[in-house]
């Protein structure tokens, strides 16, 4: 039977990635190696490198006012380095909590330097976003949000609807997804392993001025040393970013972000039709203004049938479907290589569990 999943991450890769991967497993372009075998320094790796960070600009229509950069350590390596970076003497670091991640942002945050939690959702148990009522003040270092809520499956609906002039944001679990303006952005980061490849890598997207040197800062830490090193400062994870390369030629084949936009919709659509069309034996956890078309959160409304749904989903060739511990319930992840036709038969097994136990 075929599988398919809706993990939240690492998750399955498109497949014409995986076998386009496997083609060159032991031979890459006659090389008579595998791409991660070949120094980092060489010039068929370089190729890739230079290719993926030329693709991402494309991609996301990135102006020559920003760097790309591949890191590593993931996003939460993103939460203790931004602060270390740009948080200057006299600034705040300023965050919006709409989730487990943004918390642990603004803790790392508040490790490094004065910051603040500027707007909060916690009162809803993140289920709704909050209001972003917050007025720039030029004592902010930087304002902070995370684009999609992976945990509670909750996410911004309009990227270029935040205003700030130092706006910072985690798009781990929702980058190329969408389009947006990334002129309107301070600094993106996003680990790759929800939409950009395999763990190991992380993109960080940052202005220019941004970028300044700073001697009291380790060398691995700096943005200013990755970016003039072209993110061959030190060792960079070579197989992660060839995947990463890959799947940003995957996503430019759909059509582009737009497209997958319009995909991505569609197919977070069929799942919350099966949830609001199901009388509340489905109840989905986030409030529908605030709901996410990348992680979609539910529960049952009889509790005691949730280990009969993991079971009877995974008998029926469906994997990955249990909530975070924190939220508990189900959590489907409906990342860009998830397939439409894999939604619609999570949506069949959904009708046909509530139709068995209903
Ligand atoms: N931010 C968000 C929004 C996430 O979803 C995750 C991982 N699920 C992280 C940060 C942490 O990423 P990493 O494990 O790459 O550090």
């Amino acid at each position: 039977m075929e599988r398919i999943y809706f993990q939240a991450g690492p998750t399955t890769l498109p497949k014409e990635v995986m076998n386009r991967a496997k083609s060159e497993w032991d031979d890459f372009k006659e090389t008579g190696l595998n791409i991660m075998e070949h120094s980092h320094r060489g010039t068929t790796y370089e190729e890739i490198h230079e290719q993926a960070k030329t693709l991402m600009r494309k991609l996301l229509d990135i102006p020559q006012t920003h760097d790309v950069l591949f890191l590593q350590g993931g996003a939460s390596l993103q939460f203790a380095m931004l602060p270390m970076n740009l948080l200057s003497p006299g600034k705040t670091a300023k965050y919006v909590l709409t989730g487990s991640w943004s918390e642990k942002a603004f803790k790392e945050a508040a490790k490094i330097g004065p910051s603040e939690a500027v707007v909060s959702g916690k009162d809803t148990k993140y289920r709704t976003l909050p209001e972003m009522n917050y007025e720039p003040s030029d004592q902010d270092a930087y304002l902070h949000i995370t684009s999609n809520n992976t945990i509670f499956g909750t996410q911004w609906p309009d990227l270029d609807a935040f205003s700030h002039p130092n706006l910072v944001a985690d798009m781990s679990s929702d980058i190329m997804s969408k389009p947006f303006n990334v002129s309107n952005y301070a600094l993106i980061y996003a680990g790759a392993q929800k939409n950009l490849g395999p763990a190991g890598v992380t993109a960080v997207i940052i202005r220019k001025d941004l970028l300044k040197e700073n001697e009291s800062l380790p060398s691995i830490l700096s943005y200013q040393v990755h970016a003039k090193n072209r993110s061959l400062y030190n060792t960079p994870p070579v197989y992660s970013i060839y995947l990463l390369n890959l799947v940003l030629q995957w996503i430019e084949e759909q059509g582009g972000v737009k497209e997958l936009e319009v995909k991505n919709k569609k197919k977070a659509e069929i799942i919350y039709n099966a949830i609001d069309s199901s009388d509340g034996f489905y109840k989905g956890y986030a409030t529908p203004e605030s709901r996410s078309h990348m992680n979609i959160t539910f529960t049952l409304s009889d509790p005691e049938l949730e280990k009969r749904f993991i079971k009877e989903s995974e008998e029926s060739g469906i994997f990955g479907l249990k909530g975070h511990r924190s939220v508990g319930g189900f959590r489907a992840s409906i990342y860009n290589a998830v397939p439409e036709k894999s939604c619609q038969k999570l949506a069949e097994f959904m009708l046909h569990f509530q139709g068995k136990y209903g």
